[in-house]
């Protein structure tokens, strides 16, 4: 299927073709012609898939198309997401695909001052993109007005309800018309979650995309056996040796970012950690420097990964490897998007060789493995050359360290 076979409008095809889409993602292919047809769609897919194009899309155009028509005032669409980066991407994308339509967008998020937001509110806007405590914070001051909304949108339903914001989310939706149409978005549906979208759907449409299981086949993979005491070590000679100018590094656990921010930031690499003990302004702050390439590397845990999206983001390094092994899957699928090329680095320490098994397993081929050359030269600095296989006997394969 071809983005012409959606029935799109110009203004919204020509965004397509600027952002460089060539064809809808398998989600967008199946609910946009539903969210075009005025249904309730019950979307079971995660980030990486394009799952908000799917839904973004078709509601600027129906809100364009009606615009036209009916020139009434007042928000026409609520979208709530779970975090606050999340939020701004969903309002970036609102405003990319929403080029020439002027449609009116806001995002609405905690952790900040709102002066700005309410102001953003009072001018009038058409769309609002919210997390749901600082929305309901704004309604309950009376500065948020829902009885127009037409459109309702809960993305990543599974994460907020992780985050203990079901409470608010019930208490917004008592403030919605009856008669609206409802966008349903989460990864899992486990037995509540499936409870809660049969509460709140009518005869709604069921897209599922599968898990992602096969990477972008643009992403270069190899592996590097590194005992954990190692790694910072490995890491440095590695974005030397490589010259690796911008890389997302993963770790399984915040401490771990920490440290690995530390490490680095001591010989003079920038770099920022995204973990859950951050506050929402340092989470932003490390987000945008990222971004804008003052800061060269981001150290993130799973969560707090979840929906970062970086243009031309060329290398993931797999400071160490996840337990599950989709994680793997969407952690490198954070590079070589939109066709571009990318690279991720894994390490493996002994003690992860079994996680290693599980994703070649669902990769259904080995990653490469690669021969230890950037760190034969690191081991060679402290300890006079010699370099010792360690650990890892049983499974027969040499890992580097210093003595
Ligand atoms: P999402 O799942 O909505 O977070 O989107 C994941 C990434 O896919 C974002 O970087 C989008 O810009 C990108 N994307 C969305 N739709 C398409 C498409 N049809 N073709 C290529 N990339 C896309």
């Amino acid at each position: 299927m071809n983005f012409e076979d959606l029935k799109l409008i110009e203004p919204i095809y020509q965004a397509i073709k600027i952002k460089g889409y060539t064809q809808p993602t398998p989600i967008q292919e199946k609910s946009i012609p539903h969210v075009l047809a005025g249904k309730d769609v019950f979307g079971v897919a995660q980030t990486g898939t394009g799952k908000t194009a799917a839904f973004a899309i078709p509601m600027l155009q129906l809100i364009y198309n009606r615009k036209n028509i009916e020139k009434k005032l007042g928000i026409k669409a609520l979208i709530l997401a779970p975090t606050r980066e999340l939020a701004i991407q969903i309002d970036e994308s609102f405003k990319d695909y929403g080029k020439g339509l002027n449609i009116k967008h806001t995002v609405i998020f905690g952790g900040v001052s709102q002066g700005n937001q309410v102001n953003a509110l009072q001018r009038g806007v058409d769309i609002v993109i919210a997390t749901p405590g600082r929305l309901l914070d704004l309604m309950n001051q009376g500065y948020v007005k829902l009885n127009t909304v037409e459109f309702f949108v809960l993305d990543e339903v599974d994460r907020m309800l992780d985050m203990g914001f079901i409470k608010d989310i019930k208490r917004i939706i008592t403030k919605l018309p009856l008669k609206k149409q409802t966008l349903f978005f989460s990864a899992t549906v486990p037995i509540e979650i499936k409870a809660f979208a049969d509460s709140l759907l009518t005869n709604p449409v069921q897209v599922q995309v599968a898990v992602m299981s096969a990477p972008a086949e643009t992403v270069k993979q190899s592996v590097y056996y590194v005992e954990k005491s190692e790694k910072t070590a490995m890491l440095k000679e590695l974005l030397e040796s490589e010259k690796i100018q911008h890389a997302l590094v993963f770790t399984r656990t915040k401490h771990g970012a920490d440290k690995v921010v530390k490490s680095l930031k001591a010989i003079g690499i920038s770099s920022e950690a995204i973990h859950g003990n951050k506050s929402q302004n340092a989470r932003q702050r490390a987000l945008s420097g990222f971004k804008d390439r003052t800061i060269r590397i981001l150290v993130a845990t799973d969560i707090a990964s979840r929906g970062i999206d970086v243009d031309k983001l060329t290398h993931v390094i797999n400071y160490e490897l996840p337990e599950v092994p989709e994680t793997y899957v969407h952690r490198i699928g954070r590079t070589g998007r939109a066709g571009e090329d990318g690279t991720a680095f894994s390490f493996c320490s002994s003690e992860e060789l079994a996680y290693l098994k599980d994703i070649n397993k669902l990769l259904k081929h080995n990653i490469k493995e690669m021969n230890l050359a950037p760190i034969a030269t690191f081991a060679s600095k402290g300890d006079g050359g010699k370099k010792s296989k360690s650990a890892g006997a049983s499974s027969g394969r040499k890992f580097y360290r210093r003595r």
